[in-house]
C-alpha cells in the first residue's frame, strides 16, 4: 500500500488533524501532538485520547500511517547539561503522548552542537538521549530525520545517522525518516534516475532500508548542497519531479507514511492526487 499525506495542523484538537487529512484525501499524515513552541503541555485527558483514536478508526488510519513530529525546541545533543536534560524530559513526554494515542512513531530532528562541542560529541549525546528515552517508555519507535545540515545541525549524512543508530541499545525502536529536501540540500542528488538510485543505495548500504519508517516529500527552494533548509512545492523547486515519481513507484517505499511538508497547503490535495497518478 502507498500511504501518502501531509503534515496537517492539529489546532482545535488532535482529532482535527485526522479530519484535515481526510479533507485532502490523504492516507497518511503527520502532526504535532502538542504546541511545538512550548516546552511542556498539560497531560492528555483520557477523553481526548479516546476521541483521537475513534477518529483514526472511523477514517481508517492505522498507526503505521501516522508519523507525529516532535517539537523543534528539543535538542537531544545539547552541549549544556541542564538544557540537555530539559530536552530529554520533553522528548520522553512526547514519546509518552504518542504511546497514549496508540501511535508507534515519533519523528524528530537529531540535534545541534551549537559550536560548543564536536559533532562526534553531539552525536554521542543524541544516542544517549535516545537510549534514556527508550528505557523510560514503551512501544514507540524513535524516528530520526536526516537534516539539511543548516547551522550547527548534525545528522546531515548517512554516516552520522548510522553512528547514532549503532549506539542505540534497542534497535527495534529506532528508525529513520528521509526528507528529500534535506537530502538534496545536504549533498545527496536526486535529479536523475541514477542520482536517486545512488542516493538510496548509499542509504541502504550505510543504514539499511529496514530502518526506513517514513519519507518527507519536499522539493527544495535552494540549490544542490546549499545546506539551507527551504521547502518548496513538488516540481516548483530545484529537485524537479523525477525523484518524486521514482519514490512513489518504488516498492521499497510501500507501507510507510510519505508526508508532504511542502509550502502551500492549499495544493496538498492536488499534490497527493498527482503522486497517486504515478503508480
Ligand atoms: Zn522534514
Ligand atoms: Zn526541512
Amino acid at each position: 500500500m502507498k500511504y501518502i499525506g501531509a503534515h496537517v495542523s492539529s489546532s482545535g484538537g488532535l482529532e482535527k488533524a485526522v479530519l484535515r487529512a481526510v479533507e485532502i484525501k490523504a492516507t497518511a499524515f503527520s502532526f504535532f501532538t502538542r504546541n511545538q513552541r512550548q516546552w511542556f503541555s498539560p497531560l492528555l485527558k483520557q477523553e481526548k485520547i479516546d476521541t483521537f483514536k475513534k477518529f483514526c478508526i472511523k477514517y481508517k488510519f492505522k498507526p503505521q500511517q501516522i508519523l507525529p513530529h516532535s517539537s523543534y525546541l528539543i535538542n537531544l545533543g545539547h552541549p549544556i547539561d541542564i538544557l540537555l536534560e530539559k530536552s530529554r524530559l520533553a522528548f520522553i513526554d512526547e514519546i509518552v503522548r504518542c504511546d497514549q494515542l496508540g501511535l508507534i512513531f515519533l519523528n524528530f530532528h537529531p540535534g545541534s552542537h551549537l559550536n560548543k562541542i564536536t559533532e562526534i560529541d553531539c552525536l554521542e549525546r543524541i544516542s544517549k538521549s535516545i537510549n534514556i528515552a527508550l528505557e523510560k517508555t514503551k512501544n514507540v519507535i524513535a524516528v530520526i530525520e536526516n537534516t539539511a545540515g543548516q547551522g550547527t545541525n548534525v545528522g546531515y549524512c548517512f554516516e552520522q545517522i548510522s553512528m547514532i543508530i549503532n549506539n542505540i541499545n534497542d534497535k527495534s525502536r529506532i528508525g529513520v525518516c528521509l526528507d528529500t529536501c534535506h537530502l538534496f540540500s545536504s549533498g545527496y542528488d536526486l535529479r536523475t534516475l541514477n542520482d536517486c538510485e545512488n542516493t538510496f543505495n548509499k542509504f541502504n548500504n550505510l543504514i539499511g532500508l529496514k530502518y526506513l519508517k517514513g519519507i518527507h516529500l519536499n522539493d527544495s527552494k535552494k540549490s544542490f548542497n546549499s545546506r539551507v533548509d527551504r521547502h518548496e512545492s513538488l516540481g516548483l523547486g530545484k529537485i524537479g519531479t523525477l525523484a518524486f515519481k521514482w519514490i512513489i513507484r518504488n516498492k521499497n517505499f510501500y507501507n510507510i507514511p510519505i508526508i508532504l511538508e511542502t509550502i502551500n497547503p492549499s495544493i496538498w490535495e492536488k499534490e497527493i492526487f498527482w503522486l497517486r497518478s504515478h503508480k
